[in-house]
């Protein structure tokens, strides 16, 4: 089962990795905001109060072990800067501006947010290091799935072989319709592939961001991948859709650590 509950929430968690990591794709229930944020919205910048937010986060953590102070997050700006997440951020950090976070330290939970950009997780059980990015159609076309895995090679000595990745909840191809602007970058970033990730129906043109990540993981040599398949605009009962709910809603949070020894 994908699905897990814990004290009134509910989680969405990958089974492509080992038992040594700690995933979770948190949905929108158990958490204590109100419309349009209802309820477990895990960002400060949505206009939700910051006190929802906290109490929302600690439920998180909470429900997976974790406690709050391991946390490091980043402020996502649909780019490809790294964060090499040594420790927990410290409280007094101002949050730093990425949208790729690694670890190999079990005390540090990589956490980011999510309103229909791809959740992308790693892992490498050889060298027991984790990642997590932010892949909206900004970053994907900027190559943010190639970055991270040209840094676990160079950075902690990974082999793409080794590397499993997970595809979260995010907007489907169904759902996402572009404009001109965005179809023209996708059409010279992948060339010969522009067509499995560019479909035009009715003289519109839909991106499947899924298949545009899976295709760079592929062509870094990435082979163990697991694309969860839930579109976050067809279930708003479960996630966030900045999308299906016109900007105003919240953001739900994906969880990743590595289990202590
Ligand atoms: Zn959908």
């Amino acid at each position: 089962m994908p699905f897990q509950n814990k004290n009134g929430l509910r989680f969405y968690q990958f089974d492509i990795f080992s038992e040594t990591v700690i995933n979770a794709v948190f949905t929108r229930d158990g958490g204590v905001s109100p419309a349009p944020w209802n309820s477990l919205n895990l960002s400060i910048s949505v206009g939700d109060d910051p006190a929802h937010v906290t109490e929302n986060r600690t439920r998180a953590f909470d429900a997976l072990g974790r406690n709050l102070a391991s946390l490091h997050d980043a402020h996502l700006v649909h780019g490809v800067d790294i964060i090499y997440a040594d420790t927990p951020r410290p409280a007094n950090q101002p949050i730093q501006k990425a949208d790729i976070l690694f670890t190999d330290n079990p005390e540090v939970s990589l956490f980011m947010r999510y309103a229909d950009c791809v959740p992308l997780l790693f892992h490498d059980p050889k060298q027991n290091v984790i990642g997590l990015a932010h892949a909206g159609w900004m970053g994907t076309v900027k190559g943010v799935a190639e970055v991270a895995i040209k840094a676990m090679l160079e950075k902690y000595n990974c082999k793409p072989e080794d590397i499993v990745a997970g595809i979260g909840p995010s907007i489907s191809i169904d759902h996402y319709e572009v404009g001109e602007d965005v179809a023209s970058q996708f059409r010279e970033k992948y060339a010969d592939d522009a067509e499995k990730v560019l479909q035009n129906h009715d003289g519109k043109t839909y991106l499947d961001l899924w298949r545009a990540n899976v295709i760079q993981l592929q062509k870094s040599g990435v082979e163990h991948i697991q694309v969860s398949g839930l579109c976050t605009a067809c279930h708003l009962g479960d996630w966030f859709s900045h999308r299906a709910e016109k900007g105003k809603t919240g953001r739900f949070g994906v969880l990743m650590a590595l289990k202590k020894a």
